[in-house]
């Protein structure tokens, strides 16, 4: 390194001292003089900067206040989009539970109305085999000769109602009775073969209380069946005319007086009165006292072209409906009445012998009770699976067509 110069120096030193010489006061007053100057210089100095920086904290202070309110309001602004989101989700969440409910409900009825449609088809399954099981079961007892005998005898063909379609055909029958000893001798053979057992006796028409002799029949018939339940099947017309002997032979034989009630201008609860006062039973057809007669109608085949087997197969009043006739029974009431059909329009449905049997004849009880659980000629006149029920009461007019 170089070392400056002896001369260099000196010559330096010199100048800095008459610096010195020229900026330092003469004396200490001078000097404290200069030195307060300075202090007020700094202190002012001080003052100036702390002013600046007041100002500078103030203008930050505004300024932050400034961005401040900016951000209150942005936050403000995003506190009423949050609620306004909230409200709206709340609402949606609102409607999609209804919906659910809704929905809920509707799974809850649609199982309730699958469950009763269920249970109800149960209820129809089982009401067509209940039915059908009838039905086999009636078939089957239409072919099984019954164990015991019911059976029913007309006192008088014709009748004083003339119901349409009646299945006796009385409204077209001529006035025709039964004949007394007829009635007695084969009511002595039919108590004969089934040693005086029946269960059920009707003696019906017609109309039968319009025989003049109907309190002799009474007599007749108890003595020959002790035990049976015997009835008179009336319309109940001429029941307030009949003498005193009438009621006495029915109290005296035990007779019930059976009528079925009629859409007609008569006075039932008279009827039952009087039956009482004389000590008669009296009962109506289904033991009911609210049903009114409605009609069925059986429509018949006259060219006979329908099938016997089926016709009895289907027929519920074949070997039930059993009737006495001129010594013969039959398995229903039709082919010994389809006289008075043939007769009022001139026609020729055929009358068989073989529709019947011979009570005279018959060796026993089982030869007819078989005898009438089997299909008859006659039975392809008949289309049962055509008949009709519950039809409006009404008088025959005497057309062909009440009966085809
Ligand atoms: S009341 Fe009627 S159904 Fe009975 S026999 Fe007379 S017409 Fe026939
Ligand atoms: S004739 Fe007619 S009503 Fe008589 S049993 Fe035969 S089908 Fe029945």
């Amino acid at each position: 390194m170089l070392t400056p110069p002896v001369s260099d120096i000196s010559t330096k030193r010199n100048g800095i001292k008459a610096w010195l010489k020229r900026k330092l006061p003469s004396s200490s007053v001078a000097m404290e003089q200069k030195l307060q100057y300075l202090l007020e210089n700094i202190q002012k100095q001080f003052d100036l900067l702390g002013e600046q920086q007041l100002k500078r904290e103030d203008r930050i202070l505004s300024e932050s206040n400034e961005q401040n309110e900016i951000l209150k309001k942005y936050m403000q602004q995003l506190a009423a989009r949050l609620d306004n989101l909230e409200k709206r989700q709340n609402s949606e969440l609102a409607v999609l539970k209804a919906e659910l409910e809704s929905l809920d409900n509707i799974l809850a009825n649609n199982q309730l109305s699958v469950m009763q449609k269920i249970e109800q088809n149960e209820k129809n399954i089982l009401r067509v085999v209940h039915r059908r099981s009838d039905r086999l079961e009636e078939i089957d007892n239409r072919h099984t000769p019954r164990t015991d005998i019911s059976f029913e005898v007309a006192l008088a063909e014709h009748c004083n109602l003339r119901c349409a379609g009646c299945d006796h055909f009385s409204p077209i029958a001529e006035p025709e009775f039964v004949d007394i000893e007829e009635f007695e001798r084969d009511f002595s053979r039919l108590s004969e073969l089934f040693v005086g057992k029946a269960q059920e006796i009707h003696l019906l028409g017609g109309e039968p209380l319009l025989h003049p002799k109907i309190a002799l029949f009474l007599v007749i018939a108890r003595k020959n069946f002790p035990q049976a339940v015997i009835d008179i099947t009336t319309n109940g017309l001429l029941l307030k005319q009949m003498n005193e002997e009438f009621w006495t032979s029915c109290r005296e034989n035990k007779i019930v007086i059976r009528p079925t009630k009629y859409p007609v201008n008569l006075d039932y609860d008279a009827l039952e009165e009087l039956a009482a006062a004389h000590n008669v039973e009296y009962r109506y057809i289904g033991d009911t006292h609210d049903t009114i007669k409605t009609l069925n109608k059986y429509p018949l085949d006259i060219n006979g072209l329908q099938d016997a087997r089926r016709s009895f197969r289907l027929c519920h009043r074949a070997n039930k409906c059993i009737y006495l006739q001129h010594g013969r029974l039959y398995t229903c009431t039709v082919a010994p009445t389809i006289r008075h059909l043939n007769q009022h329009f001139g026609l020729s449905l055929s009358e068989d012998l073989a529709d019947s049997i011979d009570i005279y004849a018959a060796k026993s009880a089982q030869e007819i009770l078989e005898f009438l659980a089997k299909p008859i000629p006659f039975c392809k006149y008949c289309m049962p699976e055509k008949s009709q029920s519950g039809l409006a009461w009404r008088q025959s007019e005497g057309k062909l067509s009440e009966w085809i």
